[in-house]
């Protein structure tokens, strides 16, 4: 896929995840996650980051350093009702389990992950 239709894809799929605040400085919900090729290139990565021996993400320090160009796993944490922050953050409206399913099926398709 052209860089240029990723980054429509992955935008139109970002678009649909509500946003919310999260606490400063927090990054409690942050682990592994699974990279495409077009957010390691926003990452300026050639690989998914090693994850720290405590199974935490080597972009958290003291609130993601990537925010701008993480994920979409990170995204869709707090925003899904199977998803919660356990800081009882998140938007208004959570989106449901089926349309965050949905989601990450099309990310998945269109990233070729299994
Ligand atoms: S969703 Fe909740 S746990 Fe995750 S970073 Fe935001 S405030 Fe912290
Ligand atoms: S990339 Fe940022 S938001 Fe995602 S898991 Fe790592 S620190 Fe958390």
């Amino acid at each position: 896929m052209s860089h240029g239709k990723d980054a429509r894809l992955h935008q139109q799929l970002y678009k649909k995840i509500p946003r919310f605040e999260c606490i400063e400085g927090c990054t409690d919900c942050c682990g592994p996650v699974p990279w495409s090729d077009y957010e390691l290139k926003q990452a300026r990565l050639s690989e998914p980051p090693q994850e720290r021996a405590d199974k935490t993400c080597a972009f958290a320090q003291g609130g993601c350093s990537i925010h701008q160009a993480r994920p979409l796993m990170c995204r869709l944490f707090g925003a899904v009702e199977d998803l919660r922050c356990p800081h009882g953050r998140g938007p208004l409206q959570l989106l449901s389990v089926e349309r965050g399913h949905e989601l990450v099926r099309r990310y998945k398709i269109a990233n070729g992950f299994d």
